[in-house]
């Protein structure tokens, strides 16, 4: 555990900083201990959300917070060609099929809600389909391939141990998307990969989305890295604190005096980061 750790904070700037970026930076940075590499990285595909402003202001509000990136920071659509050529490959291997459904004909159609909360692909297209008038999505034949890897892939939660996967209980994930070319799932497993991160941090909302990303790591031969989901900033009601209250963008606390060591913090910060796993030797304030 006090091997030097390679992990990355990697926001998508759809929106100013908040908090819980701040708990996810700080998270990463205390997880890579002071041997190991911390790696900023942009996930911003969707760049009809994630504009260049955006991304200059999270940026900003990073060196502001003193949250820098041990090596350059990777902004993810200016790779897209990488991300495509290892879509290129699963094709090849028949483990992707066109969908042409819209979002309305598998809401009709799905009978089952997969762990993450998301509706599971009924699999209308799985054996052939085409639209002359649709663009398509490349979905996952999860079954395909958890047959080649010939079990369900589980992972290692620190503090926690091994985890089961519940791959299928996903059904066919969308790995193209039809307005990006690409998906969430599909860049952050190749960029990990990439660039040798050890130890995968994020919120516990991306939990459930472990068992899909350990699937591409299996069939792609990608290493596997090890988890730490981190508690989240709950609101009073005991419910995930949503962006609607502006006092906590870092850019708002920044206007009303607060300093960066102040905001690393804040109370909120605190009790997210004293709810997560954190290894005695690297708790910061031991
Ligand atoms: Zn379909």
């Amino acid at each position: 555990m006090t091997l030097p750790a390679t992990t990355r904070f990697a926001p998508s700037p759809t929106g100013f900083l908040h908090l819980g970026h701040v708990v996810s930076g700080l998270y990463s940075r205390i997880m890579a201990g002071e041997s190991g590499r911390f790696l900023i990285r942009i996930e911003d595909i969707d760049t009809t959300r994630c504009t260049p402003e955006l991304t200059a202001a999270l940026r900003e509000d990073l060196d502001w917070l003193g949250l820098s990136s041990d090596e350059p920071v990777r902004q993810q659509s200016r790779h897209l060609l990488q991300y495509q050529a290892v879509l290129d490959i699963l094709r090849e291997r028949r483990l992707l099929y066109p969908c042409f459904c819209t979002r309305r004909e598998i809401a009709d159609a799905a009978t089952q809600t997969a762990p993450d909360g998301s509706v599971v692909y009924p699999g209308t297209c799985r054996h052939g389909a085409s639209h002359a008038d649709r663009e398509p999505v490349w979905r996952l034949d999860m079954g395909r391939a958890l047959d080649v890897l010939q079990q369900v892939p589980g992972w290692q939660e620190l503090g926690r141990g091994r985890i089961a996967g519940q791959a299928d209980a996903f059904g066919d994930i969308v790995l193209a998307r039809r307005d990006t070319g690409v998906s969430y799932h599909l860049c952050v497993t190749h960029d990990d990969a990439l660039q040798g991160v050890t130890t995968v941090t994020r919120g516990r909302d991306l939990y459930e989305a472990t068992s899909v990303q350990r699937v591409l790591q299996e069939l792609m031969g990608w290493p596997e890295p090890v988890y730490a989901h981190h508690a989240l900033i709950m609101g009073a009601d005991g419910q995930k604190l949503s962006k609607r209250d502006g006092a906590e963008g870092v850019r708002a606390l920044r206007q009303e005096g607060w300093t960066a060591r102040l905001v690393l913090d804040h109370p909120l910060v605190r009790q997210a980061l004293a709810a997560s796993f954190i290894p005695a030797d690297r708790r910061p304030d031991r």
